[in-house]
């Protein structure tokens, strides 16, 4: 094995956050809508509910809200759509609930744990580098068990660190002996350009297989844990 340091990112990337954020919010969504006496089904308010996750996005991602008056516009949102009526409060308490619940709902990717097993086997140092609450991406890595494979000096969380990708000073801090580091991420800019830069090899894990014109072709990308441990297998 060439890699030293394999390192890699947590939601989208170790595990469908996708998947796990659907059936946690379908949780909250079904407790709220029975508390209001409302007549939509959670998987009816779920998909207005993402429209306006996605459609909101470039707003916090551009500065523009806050995460807070993210979190409450798109709830608000939602309910307005149905004609639910909710405080800006509602949306925090749903959000908090969110939080409490969603690594409940978190599975690892099909393939994950053996190729953590046999990277383990090898004596490869794995981590991960992540952004997030240090509150919430712990109790993930509690319920996904990945304590077995990474050891807490390994783990980076942005929160924690008090750096948050894309900065390349987080890649830095996390890269601190010598070796030779590949990082694994689901998106180009927060994960695979900035590692690049910080002088890691990269492989770009297109979890949620979007369409990846831009993608620059000396990254090699992969779409399943399978996939990964073939090219990974190579070196
Ligand atoms: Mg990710």
């Amino acid at each position: 094995m060439y890699w030293t340091h394999i390192y890699f990112d947590l939601d989208n990337t170790l595990y469908d956050h996708e998947k796990a954020f659907r059936k946690t919010i379908l949780h909250c969504a079904d407790e709220m809508l029975t508390r209001k006496n409302a007549s939509v089904s959670p998987d009816k308010w779920f998909d207005v509910f993402k429209h306006y996750c996605d459609e909101y996005w470039e707003y916090y991602e551009s500065g523009q809200w806050t995460r807070e008056t993210y979190q409450i516009n798109r709830f608000q949102a939602a309910n307005k759509t149905f004609d639910i009526s909710t405080f800006n409060e509602e949306a925090l308490i749903f959000q908090d609930q969110y939080e409490a619940n969603v690594a409940a709902f978190a599975e690892l990717f099909p393939g994950a744990e053996r190729l953590l097993n046999e990277l383990s086997d090898q004596h490869v140092r794995l981590g991960i580098i992540t952004n997030g609450s240090n509150e919430v991406q712990r109790s993930k890595i509690k319920e996904l068990r990945l304590d077995t494979w990474f050891k807490d000096e390994n783990i980076y969380i942005s929160e924690q660190v008090g750096i948050a990708k894309p900065d390349l000073q987080l890649f830095y801090y996390a890269k601190e002996t010598k070796g030779n580091y590949l990082y694994i991420g689901d998106s180009m800019s927060q994960d695979i350009n900035p590692a690049i830069e910080a002088g890691f090899d990269v492989i770009y894990f297109n979890s949620r297989q979007t369409a990846s014109k831009s993608i620059d072709k000396a990254v090699p990308e992969v779409i399943s844990f399978q996939e990964l441990s073939t090219v990974i297998k190579k070196y």
